[in-house]
């Protein structure tokens, strides 16, 4: 048990913050990221940000790594860590950090308190800590991915976790108070009591049996199962009442192998009383006692109704990170690194699509085909974009949108708990919608009633865009800048050498 050294913290100045983020989002694309894309990402200069990335690496909140392929930089967890203390303590849910109070088998458990000294538990989860194919095996969140990362798993556990909390908190279940999340960090009512399995005597286990099963059953009736209901994730008060703890793996009794779950969390509860307490009874609940109530289940998409859920967008930026000040600070700066790295090519088409529109009706219609092609293009870009920005989908997008919406709909994540209800649009959808809103205004206008100007201005709006999306695709080959950048450093030095040569004789 460890004490998470918040100290650094203090001393760390926003650029740290912002090389830190930029590594995150790097990391979106890019296991390790190369020095270069940092830069751009943070909008610094190179040298300045290697000097940020060397003190970041000293104070182990980021790793260099160099392979074959790739030399660049890494999270550790304890730079994750920060980053999501970092935006918790800006909220002022949390003020200061106090001992390890737990270790999960994917998480680290914190005291943590608040200003008014309030005490809260500070779960950060790390799925990466277990092996990777007995967590494919037990989770299905990541279905839909290829490529996981540990920030990606670590993250939507987070959230899944908060929403679960939440949902049965509100209907009264014995659950903690959940306060606020961020990233893979959840912070929650710190429960007075011991976990289950260190109480060793019991005035009366039957009692505490049935309320064991009746809790398991009643979240059966509204649509849930814990999917890990056993004495390490219950925690006993003084009275011996229980509260149940440890949600990233619940699950739908829709979900095909629910009826296999639920025996599973009868049977732990069963075999523990048998084994620690020589209680053993004859009444238990099986699949077919559930008498559905509700349906918790589907509001907050448990597992056999999470497919749209599931799309990257929404898991990568849980709602509620906007507030962080740094990822929305990089957030813009993306958008600048892009916008610099791209002004050779916008110069020489900006000066194309003004010949175009300024001549006659055909010209203006063909010019009105291409800026839809290039609206398409556009689309597809900016979803990918958003994407790589970790922006849910969710958000409501405007209409008239044309600066760069993809990094203005960040502002609409702190909307909370889209993923609890029904009627949540799934990020796919937002794009969607945003694909009809821009094609739509695209298409609308037909050649003959469009001024000229107008047809001008929108195209010149359209080749920014695609401008952006080609350099994001310059800035993806993060590796390739890489090799590049060495390559002309080589040559360089040997063109020098040649110099020196010529000029000593
Ligand atoms: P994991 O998912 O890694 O199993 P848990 O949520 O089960 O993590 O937490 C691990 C341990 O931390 C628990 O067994 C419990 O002792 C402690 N713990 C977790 N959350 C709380 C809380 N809200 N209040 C008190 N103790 C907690
Ligand atoms: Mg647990």
């Amino acid at each position: 048990m460890g004490k998470l050294n918040v100290v650094m913290l203090r001393y760390l100045s926003r650029e740290h913050f912002r090389v830190l983020t930029a590594v995150e989002m790097g990391m979106k694309n890019h296991e390790i990221v190369p020095a270069s894309l940092i830069a751009s990402i943070a909008n610094l200069k190179h040298g300045g940000c290697n000097k940020i990335l060397r003190e970041l690496v000293k104070h182990k909140l980021l790793a260099y790594e160099r392979t074959k392929t790739v030399q660049g930089y890494r999270l550790t967890n304890a730079g994750y860590d920060y980053l999501a203390l970092k935006t918790l303590s800006s909220r002022q849910v949390i003020n200061s950090v106090g001992n390890q109070m737990g270790v999960g088998k994917e998480s680290d458990i914190y005291i943590v308190a608040n200003t008014e000294e309030q005490q809260f538990a500070l779960k950060l989860h790390r799925l990466g800590r277990t092996s990777f194919r007995s967590l494919k095996n037990k989770r299905d969140y990541h279905k839909h991915r290829h490529k996981m990362s540990w920030l990606y798993l670590s993250r939507i556990a987070a959230m899944k976790e908060f929403a679960y909390m939440k949902a049965l908190h509100d209907r009264k279940f014995p659950v903690p108070k959940p306060i606020d999340y961020n990233r893979h960090a959840v912070v929650m009512e710190l429960v007075a009591g011991y976990p289950l399995c260190q109480v060793r005597q019991m005035e009366d286990p039957a009692a505490v049996y049935s309320e064991l099963m009746d809790l398991i059953v009643k979240l059966a009736n509204h649509g849930l199962i814990h999917g890990d209901f056993n004495e390490f994730n219950l925690i006993l008060d003084n009275d011996d009442h229980a509260t149940l703890i440890d949600f990233p793996q619940m699950m739908s009794t829709s979900h095909p192998n629910a009826e296999w779950y639920f025996d599973r969390d009868v049977n732990c509860i069963k075999e523990f009383f048998k084994k620690r307490f020589n209680y053993e009874s004859e009444l238990f609940p099986t699949f077919k006692d559930i008498r559905r109530e509700c349906s918790l289940d589907r509001e907050i998409a448990a597992t056999g109704y999470t497919k749209e859920m599931q799309e990257d967008g929404e898991l990568l930026c849980p709602p509620g990170s906007d507030e962080d000040d740094s990822t929305t600070e990089v957030l813009e700066l993306v958008e600048d690194a892009e916008n610099e790295l791209n002004f050779l090519i916008s110069e020489s088409r900006t000066s194309d699509n003004d010949l175009c529109s300024s001549e006659g009706e055909a010209d203006t219609a063909e010019s009105e085909e291409n800026t839809q092609r290039l609206s398409k293009g556009t689309i597809e870009n900016a979803a990918e974009v958003e994407n790589q920005a970790g922006q849910g989908g969710c958000c409501k997008v405007k209409e008239d949108e044309d600066e760069c919406p993809e990094l203005v709909d960040s502002s609409t994540l702190n909307e909370e708990f889209r993923h609890y209800s029904e009627e949540c649009v799934v990020p796919v959808a937002g794009h969607r919608t945003r694909t009809k809103s821009i094609s739509s205004v695209r298409s609308v206008g037909s050649c003959s009633t469009i001024p000229p100007e107008l047809v001008k201005q929108k195209i010149k709006r359209q080749l920014t865009k695609q401008q952006k999306s080609a350099l994001k695709q310059r800035l993806q080959k993060g590796e390739a800048n890489v090799y590049t950048k060495q390559r002309r450093e080589n040559m360089q030095n040997i063109k020098s050498s040649l110099d020196a040569v010529n000029f000593w004789g």
